[in-house]
């Protein structure tokens, strides 16, 4: 099989099969293909791989920072050195093009380890606090055994936005991929102990939703980071809360982006097009409610109709395919279903809405679809699609978009294209989300801090700030005087 790795699991520095585990096909979206038979983590697997995880983190937490640092800068290294190998792979794993992943996917893993490799000697740092004779100080602990739970759209980035920060803190990890996505993060495992990373402190296993609740409640567990659904992180959270463990939940969203009369409207639709199109459409901070001011609707769905239609469709291995397939049946055939909705209820259907002529064969393919004359209740303005589907959305006044984009129990991002820059801040300021931007969309860099706000979670990965939710502060009160008591 094309792409079968040595054994389902990585766990203590090695490949780890047991074939008692329920059977995991990987599909190659593209073809329908299985290319790769793994199997899901028994209960004995499991107990291995946090038991591994806990006697490793004791020795690397040991570690100085500078050189935990050092095992990260290299994992980064050999990434970028096997670029188009992981690339590869990526486009195997999810079906998308080779185009996106060369330039997206293991590089922005690499990014992190370089990132969170490069601060740590500095970031660990706690503070002295006077108090007359005596003082305290603080120290930044790692949190112990971390598990990590990955969605399907970006595995190899997951892998890595969790593991980097976590790893660097001195924690260590057992991360489970999507059962959709299982490739990935297993190389990412074995780049580690490749960079000098002590056996046991990153750990894959394979599973499902029947294994990730046997994680997340395990007691030598201190910490869960979830990427996925609301209804999923509803699980994880209360689960982990029931036993107060420390959670970051990354989930979905619905997220707003508010084009003025006065946009570069080039700009904006290009802003539009990466926000819903980009991997197929399945990224969760996608501002798949594009609200158009009137004055420019018609210029806006004009260009955006033509840039729509010469998206090129097709053999995502082929390096001049813009657009590949879904990452599976089940979502294309949810995709299509909402795609009925909005028709049903009444939407104009622009362009798209179908299954794509011009590829043959199994794949799970779709059209880049654009519906306008959106309204706020309709299914499709209020439900994550996660597909390619754009819905438009009129508005004319400043307050009233205001209200309209919050008016969701998600808040994971929003974007704004105006030339007017005082009305760029001003809109911002009042949008419920938690990662924004002004004049572009969708780029997150690992510099800065990405997570969402209301349904759509708490906690955020990368950038300094991502240290904080894999450490806490101990902090040491130093008595220099004789203790004194009442009795
Ligand atoms: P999902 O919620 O179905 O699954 C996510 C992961 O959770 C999978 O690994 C799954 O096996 C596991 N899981 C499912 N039930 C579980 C349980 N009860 N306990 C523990 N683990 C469980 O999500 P998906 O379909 O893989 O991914 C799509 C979703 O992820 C979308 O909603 C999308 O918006 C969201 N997402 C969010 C971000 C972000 O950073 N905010 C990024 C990517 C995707």
């Amino acid at each position: 099989m094309k792409a079968q790795p040595q054994a389902s699991h990585f766990i203590d520095g090695d490949y780890v099969e047991d074939t008692a585990g329920t059977v995991i096909e990987s599909i190659y979206p593209a073809t329908g293909e299985v290319i790769a038979r793994l199997h899901a983590a028994t209960p004995a697997i499991i107990e291995k791989a946090i038991a591994s995880a806990k006697r490793a983190q004791k020795e690397w937490a040991s570690w100085s920072p500078a050189a935990r640092g050092r095992v990260l800068k290299k994992a980064a290294e050999i990434m970028r050195e096997r670029n188009r190998e992981l690339s590869e792979l990526e486009t195997l794993d999810t079906g998308k093009p080779i185009q996106e992943t060369i330039v997206a996917d293991p590089t922005s893993g690499a990014d992190s380890f370089e990132f969170f490799g490069g601060i740590i000697a500095t970031a660990m740092n706690g503070s002295q606090i006077p108090l007359g004779g005596d003082w305290a100080y603080t120290k930044r602990v790692p949190l112990g055994v971390v598990v990590g739970i990955g969605a399907w759209n970006y595995p190899q980035q997951i892998a890595c936005w969790k593991g980097a920060p976590a790893l660097a803190a001195g924690n260590a990890i057992v991360f489970k991929p999507s059962e959709v996505t299982p490739l990935g993060a297993l190389k990412i495992a074995e780049i580690l102990i490749e960079a000098g990373a002590p056996k046991g402190v990153y750990n894959v296993i394979q599973g499902d939703r029947e294994t990730g609740p046997l994680l997340v409640s395990h007691p030598d567990v201190a910490k869960v980071s979830l990427t996925g659904s609301v209804p999923t992180g509803r699980k994880v959270a209360g689960a982990a809360a029931s036993q107060l463990k420390h959670v970051t939940m990354e989930l979905g969203g619905k997220s707003p982006l508010v084009v003025f009369d006065d946009a570069d409207i080039d700009s904006a639709i290009s802003g539009a097009m990466l926000g819903n199109f980009y991997s197929t459409g399945q990224v969760c901070s996608n501002g798949t409610r594009v609200f158009v001011h009137k004055a420019i609707k018609e210029t806006f769905l004009t260009r955006l109709k033509a840039r729509t239609e010469a998206i090129v469709i097709g053999d995502p291995q082929d390096e001049a395919t813009q657009m590949g397939p879904m990452v599976s049946l089940a979502q294309r055939d949810k995709v299509l279903s909402y795609i009925d909705k909005g028709k049903a209820e009444g939407a104009t259907l622009v362009t798209g809405g179908g299954i794509p002529n011009s590829v043959t064969g199994e794949g799970f393919y779709i059209q880049p679809t654009v519906f306008a004359d959106v309204t706020d209740d309709m299914t499709i303005a209020r439900e994550e699609i996660f597909g390619p589907v754009m819905c438009v959305l009129d508005f004319e006044d400043e307050a009233e978009v205001i209200a309209r984009a919050n008016a969701t129990e998600f808040g994971l991002s929003a974007g704004v294209f105006t030339a007017d820059f005082s009305r760029a801040h001003r809109v911002v300021d009042q949008l419920e989300a938690g990662t924004l931007w002004i004049n572009t969309y969708n780029l997150c860099p690992v510099e800065i801090p990405f997570g969402g706000s209301k349904q759509s979670g708490f906690g955020r990965e990368n950038s300094a700030a991502a240290l904080e939710h894999y450490s806490e502060l101990k902090t040491v009160y130093v008595g220099m005087g004789k203790c004194e008591a009442p009795y």
